[in-house]
């Protein structure tokens, strides 16, 4: 089912930009960016743009951040057809804006539509609203070391309908979260909680796609690792119980004693951005990079001989999070007070460096968001891309 194909191409992007004349004042934005935390604190503004079965892509707008009106049936209250999205925008040392690879990110969402049975929104409409919404909120975008402003797209159905079928009625919006460094002190080692009474997502199931579901499902398997003392989630397959999935948001890599570095293969894993962007880093370096299923006796296993000697989660929240242990009901791998592995430090630094600026894009990875010209820049309100 190609939802888009159906649909009317919606023809040109005629911006409407209401300016939010309640905004923050430039102290008080000042005070939210020395401290940020994360998802807390919201811009002035957002993006929207509805869809309709009749009338494809319309209406794109630039409006006041601000509640939504949703009529109490809306499909998206009921049945959860809902995705997401999540990137950065980076501050430069010469103060432009950028983000990296947000043309992942909108196709990402369009296989996610594809499956949650939504449209899929054009590449160049998902660039152009971070552009539009940087245009009027890029005071927002902190510039101390680590920080950033955190991009939810995000797309929902909207139509007031409680049959279930794919919703003929369907918003896009774009809101902006500024976002302290994911670690105060430097990058520490979580503990995380094997579960074995949850899955995340089962075969032919929504694992692979962004959507709100998925986390709704992990929230009690989350809760049982906090209850353990840990900082995270890890999945198995739902079939089972035997490979290595992923955590509640974010993937996860094995390092090897040879230098090889194994990430798991499933179809109810969601591909991470950061992790295909760190096994590239990887590969470019020489060493050997394998997507394959992985049970957890290997790991186990493996961490006993020696022969597995790093291990990490990636997302774009925590860019990399090293895992000093894996905490299950009747054992444990490593140990809570395992030093982060030199590998995965020195690729989340290489990672970080290009996204900051301070290491060559030699991937071309990066896309300006703000207006200031100069490599890969457009205007706002251009939809097109380089
Ligand atoms: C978003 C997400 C990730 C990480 O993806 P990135 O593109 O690297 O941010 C991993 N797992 C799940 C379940 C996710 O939702």
């Amino acid at each position: 089912m190609t939802i888009a194909a159906d649909a009317p191409a919606a023809t040109d992007l005629t911006w409407q930009v209401t300016r939010n004349l309640a905004g923050k004042s430039p102290q008080d934005r000042a005070k939210i960016l020395a401290d940020p935390g994360f998802g807390t604190f919201f811009t002035d503004h957002m993006v929207d743009i509805c869809w309709s079965g009749k009338g494809g892509w319309h209406r794109p707008r630039v409006q006041p951040y601000g509640p939504i009106s949703l009529d109490p049936a809306a499909a998206v209250l009921h049945y959860g057809q809902e995705i997401f999205e999540g990137l950065k925008a980076y501050r430069h040392a010469d103060g432009s804006i950028w983000s990296f690879r947000p043309d992942a990110n909108a196709r990402r969402m369009q296989r996610s539509a594809h499956r949650l049975a939504l449209p899929e929104l054009p590449v160049e409409y998902f660039i152009d609203s971070l552009r539009q919404l940087i245009a009027v909120d890029g005071d927002w975008v902190p510039s101390a070391p680590e920080t950033s402003l955190y991009l939810r797209p995000y797309m929902f159905a909207k139509e007031a309908f409680l049959g279930v079928r794919p919703a003929d009625k369907v918003a896009f919006y774009v809101i902006a979260s500024p976002a302290g460094a994911y670690f105060h002190g430097g990058v520490a080692p979580v503990s995380i909680w094997l579960s074995t009474d949850y899955a995340r997502a089962g075969r032919g199931g929504t694992g692979a796609a962004k959507t709100g579901g998925n986390y709704a499902s992990s929230l009690i398997a989350q809760a049982e690792a906090s209850a353990q003392g840990c900082a995270q989630v890890m999945f198995l397959d739902s079939a089972e119980g035997t490979y290595l999935e992923e955590l509640g948001g974010m993937n996860i890599v094995l390092v090897y004693r040879d230098g090889s570095l194994v990430t798991p293969k499933s179809d109810s894993i969601l591909e991470g951005i950061t992790r295909d962007s760190i096994l590239q880093l990887a590969r470019d370096r020489g060493h050997t990079v394998e997507e394959r299923p992985v049970t957890i006796d290997e790991w186990r296993e493996g961490a006993e001989s020696g022969d597995i000697v790093e291990v990490f989660a990636c997302g774009t929240a925590a860019v990399v999070t090293p895992i000093a242990q894996l905490k299950a009901a009747n054992f444990t791998i490593g140990s809570a007070d395992a030093a982060a592995g030199e590998i995965t430090m020195s690729l989340r630094k290489e990672l970080t460096d290009i996204q900051y600026g301070r290491e060559e894009d030699r991937h071309g990875w990066l896309t300006r968001l703000d207006a200031g010209g100069g490599d890969g820049a457009r205007p706002a309100g251009d939809a097109g891309r380089g």
